[in-house]
């Protein structure tokens, strides 16, 4: 059986300021904090996952947050826009919204569609289009670019591994397609990215359980990527390769989702710590970045 990746799971980015972060996709960009972890593989950092009401796989955009990452600079190598799909209709309201926030919003028009682009507090470049309904709530990704010197082996992985189609092209541009979300490659990219607060540090595609991830990983390493083991990372389970271009690409499990360790009523209302990092919490507590999150109602 060929494994399907119908689309994208999550992004994950750096920011040098977690209460700033956390306060712009709560409160500006309306997403719920559905769990307040640490980076498995870096405890002194927090990770939060913001998304939908209970984290809906290709919803999820989450970020390593420590108050002493330094800036990093977006560019070729990079992902470097992170597209969300609001309703149709929504985006005048959502132009407002931004500005008047302290987000200056730029309209371009690409592919036929309007995008407003807009900077997050660390200068994550954003951007919002119009796909689907609803009433003006983010509804999830809409897609992703990536900035590439030389997109033919990206191309040629997006396309004959991976399932991707080829939508669309222009001489400094490709679109690509998977079922629910778009890939961008463009070529104008400037110097080299380099990694740090305010840049994407991977890319996670959605696969819909543990049989076709191992599909997944016999592929990709019958290919020659360097793709790690599967990693246990308590909400999905996921392996990670680096695509040509430099990017770092994962595919992660739709199961089990982030209520595997809370009720759902309770979700990024404290620090979850997996089993192994819970004798060291309050150590781990001392070195997280101060972060006060709204009182709720009981
Ligand atoms: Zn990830």
């Amino acid at each position: 059986m060929k494994p399907t990746l119908p689309g994208l799971h999550h992004v994950t980015a750096i920011t040098g300021h977690a209460q700033k972060n956390h306060d712009f996709y709560t409160d500006t960009l309306g997403l719920r904090l559905v769990k307040l972890t640490v980076n498995f593989d870096d405890p002194s950092s927090y990770h939060l996952y913001y998304g939908d009401a209970i984290g809906s796989p290709g919803t999820i955009m989450t970020f390593f947050a420590s108050d002493n990452s330094y800036p990093g600079r977006i560019g070729a190598g990079q992902a470097t826009v992170t597209t969300f799909a609001i309703p149709t209709g929504s985006l005048d309201y959502w132009r407002v919204h931004l500005q008047n926030s302290g987000f200056p919003v730029k309209q371009l028009e690409v592919w036929g569609k309007t995008r407003l682009e807009f900077e997050d507090p660390d200068g994550l470049r954003l951007a919002l289009v119009e796909e689907g309904d609803g009433d003006t709530a983010i509804r999830g990704f809409a897609g992703v670019t990536l900035a590439q010197r030389d997109p033919a082996a990206s191309h040629k992985l997006l396309t004959q591994t991976l399932g991707f189609r080829l939508e669309d092209s222009t001489p400094e541009r490709k679109l690509y397609r998977t079922d629910q979300s778009w890939l961008e490659l463009t070529t104008d990219a400037g110097p080299a990215g380099r990694m740090g607060a305010g840049t994407v540090h991977h890319i996670a595609w959605r696969t819909p359980d543990d049989n076709q991830q191992a599909a997944w990983l016999a592929t990709l390493d019958a290919l020659g990527h360097h793709t790690s083991p599967i990693m246990d990372r308590n909400y999905f389970h996921s392996i990670y390769f680096r695509e040509p271009g430099g990017v770092l690409f994962e595919i992660a499990t739709d199961p089990p989702g982030f209520t595997v360790d809370q009720p759902l009523e309770e979700l990024g209302k404290k620090l979850v710590l997996p089993a192994w990092l819970e004798p060291s919490r309050d150590k781990i507590q001392r070195f997280l970045p101060k972060l006060q999150l709204p009182v709720t109602a009981k």
